[in-house]
């Protein structure tokens, strides 16, 4: 499959050219050149197919022919080494845990599915390639873990200083190996920026290959429309219009879930819930799309002023804004509507949510104030623990440490301090 840049200033290159760049030379992120259906008989007999095949089906256009059918069936299948249970509340909504994974976030599939991508392609070169990421929380975590030991990759990680949790800080700072994690003294938009910066800076570029694992990335972006097949999959044979809300940061996860669609899964609609960084909300009530500084939340996996998947939202639908809203709706809540969120949740469904799935719940709510008869299935993004110090004080009960967590809790943490692009700079041509 050939991808091209949305830049449109760059050229059209292959799967393996695109993943190892992660963005365009024109700054551009990259968009499959041509989204073919998958037969409707796909989708009638999805019941009777394991997650391992529908993921194969699923993804092979867009890897074929770079990733022959064995090898991608072997990616595909250690990627997905963990359950997707949906979890239904009541007749109107249910959730899918997506925080099954290593890192329990569903950031875990892409970063797993991109580093064994980038593996089979790096196997006979003796060049190193440097994964930079910025992450607002769960992609350092799963992107570390993901690629942990993977021959012939480094992998930079630029988070936040004290804008993460202390477990998502642990999972990301203590494996070493081919990991560094760099402290940024800022946001993590300014994270965010720095990485962007670096990747055409030239200076850096001819002295090294860089890409990126953040869902700017295609191999990190894509896999993650298995799951949403995956909870068509449980839900199909009870309820007919089945609607996703998914919580939003970046806009990759249902950016993703849009390609899922275009492969023909029949989804009646989709729900970007979002805390206070609402340029989508803003966006689709008023037409006028607006980046701004990122605020900081309790979900803050979601804080991001611009998300950077919006534009591919925008290729989805050729810039049509009403075939946009007609597909996609957007809610905004604060931190006191998600903690009292999962407060519900806890003493309605017995059921403990993490402040990004509490507040997907929220967005499926209100889209049910409007069409009663919907199924919203809400996306439970990352596991609760992940998020103890919100999810204890509020539902004011002890939740326990699953074992994932526990063994990263009493690592050293190992990272360095950078406050600006400079810094990122000297640390990457002083490393290598
Ligand atoms: C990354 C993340 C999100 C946001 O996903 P996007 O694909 O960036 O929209 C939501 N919840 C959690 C827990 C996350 O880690």
């Amino acid at each position: 499959m050939d991808y091209y840049s949305l830049n449109k200033k760059a050229k059209s290159t292959s799967f393996k050219d695109a993943v190892i760049r992660g963005l365009a030379p024109d700054k551009g992120l990259y968009f499959p050149k041509k989204i073919s259906p998958l037969p409707k008989s796909f989708f009638e007999t999805i019941e009777s197919k394991s997650n391992t095949d529908i993921a194969f089906e699923a993804i092979r256009q867009f890897v074929h022919p770079e990733i022959p059918d064995n090898e991608l069936k072997r990616i595909v299948e250690e990627t997905l080494c963990f359950d997707f249970p949906v979890v239904e509340l009541n007749q109107n909504i249910s959730t899918l845990e997506l925080f099954h994974g290593p890192t329990m976030a569903f950031k875990d599939v892409g970063a797993r599915f991109m580093a064994r991508c980038l593996g089979y392609f790096n196997k006979d070169n003796n060049k190193e390639v440097t994964v930079l990421v910025a992450t607002s929380g769960d992609t350092g975590g799963a992107v570390a873990n993901g690629f942990l030991g993977v021959k012939g990759v480094n992998v930079v990680i630029l988070y936040p200083s004290g804008k993460v949790s202390d477990i998502q800080e642990k999972q990301l700072t203590t494996l070493g190996k081919n990991i560094t994690a760099l402290e940024v003294d800022g946001v993590f938009d300014d994270c965010q920026d720095m990485v962007k910066q670096a990747f055409v800076d030239e200076e850096l570029t001819c002295k090294m290959q860089l890409t990126s694992a953040n869902s700017i990335n295609i191999a990190r972006w894509l896999p993650q429309l298995f799951y949403f097949m995956f909870a068509y999959k449980a839900l199909k044979s009870k309820y007919k219009d089945i609607v996703f809300s998914i919580p939003s940061g970046n806009f990759g996860n249902i950016c993703a879930g849009m390609m899922a669609q275009k492969l023909g899964l029949p989804i009646k609609h989709f729900i970007a819930a979002n805390n206070l960084n609402n340029t989508v909300t803003t966006y689709l009530a008023t037409k006028v799309y607006e980046p701004k500084p990122s605020i900081q939340t309790i979900s803050n996996a979601m804080d991001v002023g611009n998300p950077s998947n919006f534009i591919r939202i925008q290729e989805i639908y050729k810039n049509d804004f009403k075939k946009l809203k007609n597909n996609l709706s957007s809610y905004s809540y604060t931190d006191y509507e998600t903690r009292q969120a999962i407060l519900e949740i806890y003493e309605e469904f017995d059921y403990i949510a993490d402040p990004h799935g509490a507040v997907g719940y929220l967005g499926a709510k209100a889209h049910l104030e409007i069409h009663p008869k919907a199924h919203v299935c809400f996306l439970e993004t990352a596991h609760p623990t992940k998020f103890l110090d919100v999810v204890e004080d509020v539902v004011k009960t002890k939740v326990e440490l699953p074992e994932q967590i526990k063994a990263v809790m009493d690592k050293k943490k190992v990272a360095a301090k950078i406050s600006d692009y400079e810094g990122l700079k000297q640390f990457l041509l002083t490393a290598n």
